[in-house]
């Protein structure tokens, strides 16, 4: 098998991409073999992507209340997780938390809202003078989480200085109607390509553990090349009480740095992020993710659960004699001195609703 998994990997050093068929040959690989594939992966990294990792930081500016049914999700009004109530972040609050992410570090910060989609006066009137201030301080890459986005809200964003959209795919299209029935998978591909077509980066990925089979998570990454994605997140199961997942067993470490190192088979040149799940699910192998092909995680806390403390992720870096790489780009000037957008509405087939257009009561979000 060791001479095998070096043949592929070979390839990929060269240039070739990982086709389907080598790729199920990688799932077969168990037991001692996978410090093979893990060694082989590490190798594609540093070809491709060089030694030093990054930091990604995100704060949910909108938590809860969200029309959706994703069934992992805590912030579903469907189920009873501990973030079904919405509750919103001040201004301050936010501004703050990108002060922060460039302070530890993250190349990039993410703001996130539930929902299916942002409204006219979220982006507007909230989110605006917020997206423009953080994306002229240049302290770290302005990112963005509004759920689906149109060819008009994409465009505003990237007209704000927004430079990168996160809209994860979650899981294949086989697979996802066991996990999301209120909004179908052909709008997460669309709101990409919108995404993409304005001149944003691409951030997505998905979530594994979630009771799909390895076919499933081949099938999502081949569709994440063909999207030409920037970033795959990966996140791992962290299954919450009152959500239709509770219960659902974690995915065992070795598990988790299979499908990073496969991951990184197929996405060679991409910056593949570990996100959430990564200490409940690799315990004390979080720092073998970079050896295992990732050259990227999240720090600080997640959406609605806890990370881990920023100093424990640099100090794991720093053992590992690796060096992470802050945001260099500097500030963005965002294209309008005041963008708008010419509607909201989604132009395929699906039409998102107009939520939230009522005024919530500032507040600290429940984690
Ligand atoms: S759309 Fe987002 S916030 Fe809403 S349930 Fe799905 S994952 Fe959660």
């Amino acid at each position: 098998m060791h001479s095998r998994i070096a043949r592929i990997a070979q390839r990929v050093l060269e240039g070739e991409s990982l086709s389907p068929d080598a790729a199920s040959e990688l799932v077969a690989i168990g037991g001692d073999d996978l410090y093979d594939l893990f060694y082989w992966a590490n190798k594609i990294r540093i070809h491709y992507v060089g030694r030093d990792v990054k930091f990604c930081a995100i704060v949910a500016a909108k938590v809860g209340g969200c029309s959706e049914d994703c069934k992992f999700c805590a912030q579903s009004s469907h189920h009873d997780g501990p973030a079904k109530d919405q509750a919103k972040l001040t201004d301050d609050q936010v501004l703050d938390s990108a002060l922060h992410a460039g302070e530890v570090g993250a190349d990039s910060f993410g703001i996130v809202n539930s929902g299916r989609g942002p409204t006219r006066n979220e982006l507007e009137d909230w989110l605006k003078p917020l997206m423009m201030k953080i994306a002229r301080d240049g302290k770290t890459r302005a990112c963005a989480t509004l759920g689906a986005l149109t060819p008009e809200t994409a465009k505003f964003l990237y007209d704000c200085g927004i430079r990168r959209i996160n809209h994860n795919l979650e899981t294949s299209e086989r697979h996802y109607p066991n996990v999301v029935t209120t909004h179908p998978f052909s709008e997460r591909v669309q709101t990409l390509k919108n995404a993409k077509q304005a001149g944003l980066s691409i951030c997505s990925g998905g979530i594994f553990g979630m009771g799909e089979k390895w076919e499933d998570r081949l099938d999502m990454i081949f569709t994440l090349r063909e999207l030409e994605v920037d970033v795959m997140p990966i996140n791992f199961l962290n299954a919450i009480h009152g959500t239709p997942m509770e219960g659902m067993p974690k995915l065992h470490p070795m598990e988790c740095l299979k499908i990073i190192s496969i991951a990184r088979f197929i996405l060679p040149d991409k910056e593949l992020k570990v996100a959430g799940g990564r200490e409940v699910c690799l315990r004390d192998l979080q720092s073998w993710i970079f050896f295992a092909g990732a050259d990227s995680t999240m720090i600080g806390n997640y959406l609605t659960t806890y990370g881990r403390k920023p100093e424990m992720d640099h100090q794991m870096v720093m053992d590992l004699g690796l060096k992470w790489r802050a945001y260099d780009g500097g500030g963005v000037e965002p294209t309008s001195e005041s963008p708008t957008i010419s509607r909201v509405s989604h132009t395929g087939h699906h039409r998102i609703p107009i939520l939230y257009e009522r005024e919530v009561a500032a507040a600290a979000p429940s984690r």
